[in-house]
């Protein structure tokens, strides 16, 4: 993929100038070019521009007064100033006043030029890598301190339950080990998934992705069979179809994280007590792409909740026990392997999510 040209702009009153300056950068910068300082500010209000250029003799502005006037809405914007009038006041102002990046001589030197522009937008490059960087860790500050929260509290409700089991069995003159010992076993495995969901998590964040070859049939099948201890199981037709015929290569750690999580809410939010409850799998593999098809004849997920299943913690109904961290891992390592994942649902017929995953041969 070739790298989109930085986008420049250049504003000067002399066409001659905008023509020349156009001919010489179009082809390593995408050049924009404005007569006057109104029509440029117009250019920097409609598209993305990392560096301006000026003139600073324009007629009814100049360009120093436009370079001033451009710092507060556009923080951001590299700006450099050309005059063929070495006047030292207007230098000073435009250091202190148009926050200028560099100040240059008309005619300008197309060399010279090159080199100033290549910096100002290197600079840029760095500037936005690092802001991606800042918003990642904001990003992830937010969530930690979301995700303590929580846990915490999802940690101790089966503790709270099981202590609650435990003092009103001592209080019990006949204590019956049937009777309370289920209960404290249904706390354990739920205090055990939500765990097991961290830890999860936490292979996601730290482990470096490692593509291997993948047979998608052996995934599939090993990962439903993996579910014959959950006793709703029982009762779901299961139906799979796998197309791959070409070697595919993924991260196999990462896959299994998508199939458990989909498989065990497909599994999960069936409707009750229906007789035709079923789980379709459709895998497709391409030269380029795997796309995956989970489909259910479940609950469903009604239209307000569908954006925001995959935040962390997000549970849309309480019909089922859950922590609310499954779509959320299941997204974060879909994203890790490079994919995408969708969800289609109607409440009370049933839902589909679709996973498309690059091969990283
Ligand atoms: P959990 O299942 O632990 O609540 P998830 O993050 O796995 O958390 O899912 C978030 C929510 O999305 C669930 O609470 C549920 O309401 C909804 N959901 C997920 N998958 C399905 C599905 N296949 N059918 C119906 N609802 C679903």
């Amino acid at each position: 993929m070739t790298e989109p040209k930085p986008p420049i702009l250049y504003v000067d009153d002399d066409p001659k100038q905008l023509t020349a300056f156009k001919a010489a950068f179009r082809r390593d910068y995408e050049v924009f070019t404005a007569n006057s300082a109104a029509e440029g500010k117009l250019m920097l209000q409609t598209r993305p521009i990392d560096v301006i250029l000026t003139d600073q003799r324009m007629p009814e502005t100049t360009g120093v007064e436009f370079l001033e006037s451009t710092v507060s809405e556009f923080p951001d914007l590299i700006r450099i100033l050309i005059t063929g009038y070495a006047d030292l006041k207007d230098v000073i102002s435009a250091i202190n006043k148009g926050k200028v990046y560099c100040y240059l001589n008309k005619p300008w030197d197309e060399q010279e030029l090159m080199v100033i522009l290549k910096n100002a937008t290197d600079i840029c490059i760095t500037r936005k890598l690092l802001k991606e960087k800042q918003d990642l860790l904001q990003k992830t500050n937010n969530e930690l301190e979301k995700f303590v929260y929580s846990a915490s509290h999802d940690l101790r409700a089966p503790l709270l339950s099981i202590k609650g089991i435990i003092n009103f069995a001592k209080t019990q003159s006949n204590y019956s080990k049937q009777e309370y010992l289920p209960m404290i076993e249904r706390s354990i495995d739920r205090l055990d998934v939500f765990v097991g969901s961290i830890i999860n998590y936490y292979q996601n964040v730290r482990f470096e992705v490692q593509p291997s070859e993948l047979d998608f049939k052996k995934m599939v099948v090993e990962t439903w069979n993996s579910f014959d201890h959950v006793l709703e199981r029982e009762q779901i037709q299961f139906n799979y179809h796998i197309q791959q015929e070409k070697v595919f290569k993924s991260d196999e750690f990462r896959l299994q994280v998508i199939l458990n999580n989909l498989f065990l809410n497909a599994i999960k939010y069936q409707r009750k007590n229906d007789t035709s409850q079923f789980v379709s799998v459709d895998v497709d593999v391409e030269e380029k792409f795997a796309t995956l098809s989970i489909k259910d004849g479940g609950i469903g997920i009604e239209p307000e909740h569908l954006e925001r299943i995959f935040d962390m913690f997000y549970r849309a109904t309480q019909e089922k026990h859950g922590s609310g961290l499954g779509l959320y891992i299941t997204k974060e390592a879909v994203e890790k392997i490079g994919g995408e994942i969708e969800v289609k649902s109607q409440p009370g017929l049933g839902t589909t999510f679709k996973v498309v995953i690059p091969n990283q041969m």
